[in-house]
């Protein structure tokens, strides 16, 4: 089975871009959305990360997400540490849900790949690039967030011009016509290798 890599910043699109794979039928896997479902599932996750954050983790039995956004971010060490304790579950549930799949090839879509050197998990690497200035006024229309708080984010992530140069395929999606004629040009091409593997 190929597995490809759905990545950009934050408020590229990758989700809205996903959704184009999946009318033509590919599976999808949303790393970031699977990691919440299961840090709110996994009794062993809430535990651990109790034990990290105190109490104040959760409320009401549910992820307090503000607030271990608030405690990771700027704070490296803290975000390896539950990142030791999230990434190893969703691994396994990825390696479930992938043995259930039954399509020419799988779309993960994750956020952080080239960061953590992880390009070695997928046979292609599509990056999603936005201009800053639309991916600001997008996700602050979305999460109802200051422009300030999205730009310190995007400082926080890796610059679109490296992802780029790693990537096998680059989606532009600052307008949605032409993000989904080049959407599926790359299934197009996507599949021909499937028939050739
Ligand atoms: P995140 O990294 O924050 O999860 P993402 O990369 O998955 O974000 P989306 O959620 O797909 O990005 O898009 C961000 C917002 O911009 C959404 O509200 C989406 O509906 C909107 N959007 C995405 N692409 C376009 C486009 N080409 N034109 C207009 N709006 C768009």
């Amino acid at each position: 089975m190929i597995i490809v890599g759905l990545t950009g910043g934050i408020g590229s699109g990758k989700t809205t871009i996903g959704k184009y794979f999946e009318s033509y039928g590919i599976p999808i896997y949303i790393a970031d959305k699977e990691a919440k479902a299961l840090m709110n599932r996994s009794k062993v996750i809430k535990r651990k990360l109790i034990q990290i954050f105190g109490e104040s983790a959760y409320k009401n039995g549910r992820l307090n997400r503000p607030y271990l956004a608030s405690k990771i971010f700027n704070n490296k060490s803290l975000l390896a540490e539950m990142n030791a304790i999230v990434h190893p579950k969703v691994a396994s549930h990825f390696k479930r849900w992938l043995k259930r799949q039954d399509a020419p090839y799988i779309i993960k879509e994750a956020a952080i790949i080239f960061e953590n050197n992880l390009e070695y998990q997928y046979d292609y690497i599509i990056t999603v690039i936005t201009d800053e200035d639309l991916r600001i006024e997008r996700v602050m229309q979305r999460d109802d967030v200051t422009a300030e708080k999205v730009q310190s984010i995007i400082r926080n992530q890796l610059p679109d011009k490296e992802k780029i140069e790693k990537s096998d395929f680059v989606i532009e999606n600052n307008d949605l016509e032409t993000s989904a004629k080049q959407a599926f040009k790359i299934h197009q091409e996507i599949l021909e290798k499937s028939k050739q593997s």
